[in-house]
């Protein structure tokens, strides 16, 4: 891995204009991640990923000049952090490089219209920041029942924990929003706890995500891969999700993959 030539890339996810990721590799290792693809990229093999996570030599410079010398275009264009590793996994304790993006976009591009998309309370250490970008921040909430959840999940912080920090960030006038993904499909009664959950605290989610078992296949190799499968074939389960969901939240964006 040499320096980065490129720290703000154009980004292929619908209504995102541009990527930001401070780290290749992310130390969460969540078993569903489509982000997978990133191992090849840091020399190390699929079955690897969740163990390594890199600072991007040079990664701050090059956005810095970035912003210096092109600033005007990203004027307007939505900017994620946190496409294909999480900003706010362990290493950014040590590195915080994800505090020095935000210090840089302060600095350079007060205006850009930034997200960030997280499954970790260490958001909070920048509340300080955030309040003074124009930021929406979105916390990753999956829907898996509780003995599933460390076999999918098995380093990020509990949802309760994200359902807190979200709390947490409003109070201090920071906006936000819940991203529930991925819904598994044996899990309708964690659905409806976590999205009473939210409207209890005033939170948002346009943004739905079902499980699409393909993109890992890590996930194999958990016992009830084989019964998710199953379920997701079975006729009518996206209408029963989609009632579930509408019921609560019914301007959502609901995103389905293909099992088959
Ligand atoms: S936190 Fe996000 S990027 Fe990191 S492993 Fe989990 S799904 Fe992938």
């Amino acid at each position: 891995m040499g320096r980065v030539r490129n720290s703000i890339i154009r980004s292929g996810i619908p209504s995102v204009d541009y990527s930001v990721n401070p780290y290749l590799g992310c130390g969460f290792g969540c078993r569903f991640c489509y982000a997978i693809f990133m191992s090849r990229f840091a020399g190390r093999k699929p079955e690897e990923w969740g163990s390594f996570a890199y600072p991007k030599e040079g990664f701050i410079e090059t956005l810095e000049r970035e912003l210096v010398r092109n600033g005007s275009r990203y004027r307007g264009k939505r900017i994620l952090i946190g496409t294909v590793m999480d900003p706010y996994q362990p290493i950014e304790s040590r590195y915080g490089l994800t505090r020095e993006t935000l210090k840089v976009f302060r600095k350079y591009n007060p205006g850009a219209h930034l997200e960030i998309l997280t499954r970790s309370s260490l958001v909070l250490r920048d509340a300080d920041l955030l309040r003074e970008l124009n930021v929406r921040v979105g916390m990753s909430l999956s829907i898996i029942r509780r003995e599933h959840f460390r076999e999918v999940e098995p380093k990020s912080p509990p949802v309760e924990v994200r359902m807190e920090t979200l709390s947490k960030l409003k109070e201090k006038g920071i906006r936000v929003y819940g991203f529930v993904a991925p819904v598994f499909p044996d899990a309708p009664d964690i659905l409806e706890e976590v999205l009473g959950e939210l409207k209890r605290r005033g939170i948002d989610a346009p943004l739905f995500e079902l499980l699409s078992p393909g993109r890992n296949p890590a996930l194999r190799n958990i016992p009830a891969y084989s019964r998710w499968v199953r379920l997701v074939r079975t006729p009518g389960i996206f209408d029963r999700f989609q009632m579930i969901i509408r019921r609560y939240f019914p301007h959502s964006r609901i995103i389905r993959h293909s099992w088959r």
